[in-house]
C-alpha cells in the first residue's frame, strides 16, 4: 500500500505529508513528516499541485491558508483535533469583548475561524518568544492551552487570561506514570511537551516541541528517554537514532484522531481526490495575517 500511494502521488503531481503523530506505516510512506507548522510550509514551497495532509483538521485549514492555490485533501475528513475544537470563533469574540485591550495569541491548534479572530499565532516551540515580544503594558489573551499558557507565564514571568483548553492525549500523562517509568529507568532522561499537565512538566530534563525533542534526543549523550508526548513521534525518534531508546510513559498516550487515517484511506482519498479542505477567502485572508504576525514577533 505504501508503493501504491507512492505511486498515486507520482501520478497526480501530489506531495503527501504527514504529522509526526500519524501511524509509522503513514509516516514512512510520505514525502515529508513534521509538526503541523513545519508540514504547511513545507506544502507551500513545493510545486506539487496537490497537498495530501495525513494529520488533522486545523492543520490542513493551516495549509490551505498558506497554499490556496493549492487542492489541499485531508487524508480522513473525520480527524479533527478536540483541543482545538474547545473553543470557537464566538467564544473567543465573548473574550476579546471582555478585554478590548487585550492582544490575542493563539496556538496554530484552533481552526481557521478562531486564528481569523487572533492577532498572532504561535507554536508550542515559539509561544514563549512570542510573548515576551509583546509591549509589557499589553493585555494578553491566550487560547486555547491552559497548559502551553501556564508554561509560558513561568517562561515569561507575564499574565495571560486564559481559556481552560487541554489535549486530552497529553493529559493521559500524569506524575506518576512519569515517575513509575522513571523508576523503572533511573538512567533515563524525561522530555516533555508543554501540552502536558503542569506537574508533568515540572519533572521533566527538558520540555519542548516535537521538533526541539527531535533535535534533544539527536543532540543528547543519554541513550534513553521518556517522551512525555503522543507516542507516534517515537517512530522517528527510534528511526533516526538507531542506537538509542524512547518510553512512552502511558501507553494512552495517543491521538485517536491522529490514527484514524490509515494508509487505504489516504489512497482512497488521493484517488478521489476527496475531503478538500477550502476557506471563504475572507476568513483565510484574517487567519493568513495571524499566521504571517508570528514571523515579526520570534
Ligand atoms: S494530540 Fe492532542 S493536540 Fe494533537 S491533534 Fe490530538 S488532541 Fe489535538
Amino acid at each position: 500500500m505504501q508503493e501504491e500511494l507512492r505511486e498515486l502521488a507520482r501520478e497526480k503531481n501530489a506531495l503527501v505529508i504527514a504529522h509526526n503523530y500519524q501511524r509509522s506505516e503513514v509516516q514512512d510512506a510520505a514525502d515529508f513528516t513534521g509538526d503541523s507548522l513545519e508540514l504547511s510550509r513545507t506544502a507551500a514551497r513545493t510545486g506539487a499541485e496537490i497537498i495530501l495532509f495525513c494529520g488533522v483538521h486545523f492543520m490542513a485549514e493551516t495549509a490551505h491558508i498558506l497554499s490556496p492555490q493549492k487542492k489541499v485533501l485531508l487524508a480522513e475528513i473525520k480527524a479533527g483535533c478536540p483541543m482545538a475544537d474547545m473553543i470557537t470563533a464566538g467564544d473567543l469574540r465573548r473574550m476579546k469583548a471582555e478585554h478590548p485591550e487585550a492582544l490575542v495569541v493563539a496556538y496554530v491548534n484552533t481552526s481557521a475561524a478562531v486564528k481569523a479572530e487572533t492577532d498572532i499565532c504561535c507554536t508550542s516551540a515559539n509561544a514563549a518568544t512570542v510573548v515576551a515580544n509583546i509591549p509589557a503594558d499589553r493585555e494578553i489573551i491566550f487560547v486555547p492551552d491552559r497548559n502551553l499558557a501556564l508554561y509560558v507565564e513561568k517562561k515569561t514571568g507575564r499574565k495571560l487570561i486564559k481559556w481552560d483548553g487541554f489535549c486530552p492525549t497529553h493529559e493521559y500523562i500524569t506524575v506518576e506514570t512519569i515517575l513509575k517509568t522513571k523508576a523503572e529507568r533511573p538512567e533515563a532522561l524525561v522530555i516533555a511537551h508543554p501540552e502536558c499537565l503542569p506537574e508533568v512538566q515540572d519533572l521533566a530534563d527538558a520540555l519542548e516541541s516535537t521538533s526541539g525533542m527531535i533535535r534533544f534526543a539527536q543532540q543528547s549523550e543519554a541513550k534513553t528517554f521518556i517522551i512525555a508526548t503522543e507516542m507516534g513521534l517515537n517512530h522517528r525518534l527510534k528511526k533516526e537514532n538507531p542506537d538509542k531508546e524512547f518510553i512512552s510513559p502511558t501507553k494512552k498516550a495517543i491521538c485517536p484522531n491522529m490514527k484514524m487515517t490509515t494508509l487505504r484511506k489516504a489512497i482512497e482519498t488521493l484517488r478521489q481526490e476527496r475531503y478538500e479542505i477550502r476557506l471563504d477567502e475572507e476568513t483565510r485572508l484574517k487567519a493568513l495575517a495571524a499566521v504571517e504576525a508570528m514571523v515579526s514577533y520570534i
